[in-house]
């Protein structure tokens, strides 16, 4: 398919060819100074005690939930409208999943009320995620989770460089989870990180991440060591030192690419409101500064969505859905039957994503708002 609008792109120039040849002609391909050294700016980018780059997102989620301490018969209150890892990580780990519904049409983050109404006496955690790099409700999930001892988990794929109340996203609960996918703000293709303040968490990561070795391939190259000893079952959740050296010019890069997206979401904004106002804008009022991953429209109720996506492809737009809720998911509904949230499933029935990436300019939004005019009123028909 050649799309003429693209619902996402990458800002990848000379300065990441660069950076990967020096990483291949170092001769030193993982784990070493230069995945150090992005360590060390994502904690500067986030005001994170301690970050950890791992292989991706979802081995980040599953290595968040072990570190953590959940395990089987504890329960994790999540949303369901999110990528599917994020439930997956809560499985692997041998905790439960439960699934809350989410705040309403203006704001597709989990609420707060209805993660009290999921509390039980075996619930133990709480993995909130950051819809599109909005920040849900903290300060309600958050006293929630001390009124009852919970832990506050949070899947910030979508939200490096978003903050609420000057605190970056991933660093109000015990630890946070960026993802670098290749659609994703900041890209190496496959890629994630963990940021904690905790130092035990800090400690369990550290160790679970490279086999529970008690010392690592580049300490013995450093010849700090020369054996270890394993202590528990570990993971190989490692990034290596191609990927870091693109993510630390991508990071370099964040704030201008962020900046471009919260500018031309607002142009969407201001052209949807004024010219197809029948179409839902979730976070148009938001608190906060988000990262503007993603550009969620709601189409009026009862509108044919794959027929408006197929007449959108048409004009040579790409649309896109998120997300199909995890609870209607053929696996999860066979092994979690009887979920019903009425407020997510309503939204997902309705939720179109927009192609919005920093390369785009006004007339390409502009192109965009007319097609989902036409495909509007195409559809009413
Ligand atoms: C992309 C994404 C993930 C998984 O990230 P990977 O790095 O691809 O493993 C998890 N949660 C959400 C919400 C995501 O968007």
């Amino acid at each position: 398919m050649n799309w003429r609008i693209t619902l996402a792109d990458l800002d990848i120039g000379v300065e990441e060819d660069a950076a990967v040849l020096e990483v291949l002609h170092s001769r030193w391909l993982t784990m070493g100074e230069v995945t150090q050294r992005f360590e060390a700016e994502f904690t500067v980018h986030t005001g994170a005690r301690y970050a950890f780059a791992v292989t991706n997102a979802t081995a980040g989620l599953h290595l968040a939930c072990v570190a953590a301490g959940l395990g089987p018969g504890d329960e994790v209150i999540l949303p369901s409208l999110t990528f599917v890892a994020t439930a997956a990580a809560v499985l692997y780990a041998g905790a439960t999943p439960v699934f809350a519904d989410i705040q309403g049409e203006h704001d597709l983050t989990i609420s707060a009320e209805a993660i009290e109404s999921c509390i039980t006496p075996r619930t133990r955690a709480i993995m909130v995620m950051h819809y599109g790099g909005y920040a849900c409700d903290l300060p309600a999930v958050l006293a929630l989770a001390e009124k009852h001892g919970l832990q506050v988990l949070e899947d910030a794929a979508h939200a490096p460089g978003s903050s609420l109340n000057q605190k970056h996203l991933g660093t109000w609960g015990r630890v946070g989870v960026f993802s670098f996918f290749s659609n994703k703000n900041l890209a190496t293709g496959e890629g994630g990180m963990l940021v904690t303040d905790d130092e035990k968490i800090a400690e369990r990561i550290r160790v679970l991440r490279s086999h529970a070795m008690t010392t690592l391939t580049w300490d013995r190259h450093r010849g700090h060591a020369w054996s270890y000893d394993v202590t528990e079952i570990g993971y190989n959740y490692r990034l290596d030192e191609i990927r870091s050296a693109i993510g630390l010019v991508q990071l370099h890069k964040l704030e201008r690419n962020n900046q471009r997206r919260r500018d031309l979401t607002g142009l969407y904004q201001q052209l949807f409101q004024a010219q197809v106002p029948e179409v839902g804008l979730p976070f148009r009022q938001h608190a906060g500064i988000s990262s503007a991953h993603l550009l969620p429209i709601l189409l009026p109720p009862g509108s044919d969505k794959i027929r408006f996506m197929d007449y959108m492809k048409t004009l040579g737009i790409q649309t896109s859905i998120h997300y199909p809720p995890i609870h209607t998911f053929s696996y999860y509904r066979s092994r979690f039957p009887g979920v019903s949230l009425p407020i997510t499933e309503q939204a997902a029935e309705r939720e179109v994503t927009l192609p919005l990436h920093p390369l785009m300019d006004e007339a390409m939004v502009e192109s965009v708002v007319e097609g989902v005019k036409e495909g509007v009123r195409a559809i009413k028909n």
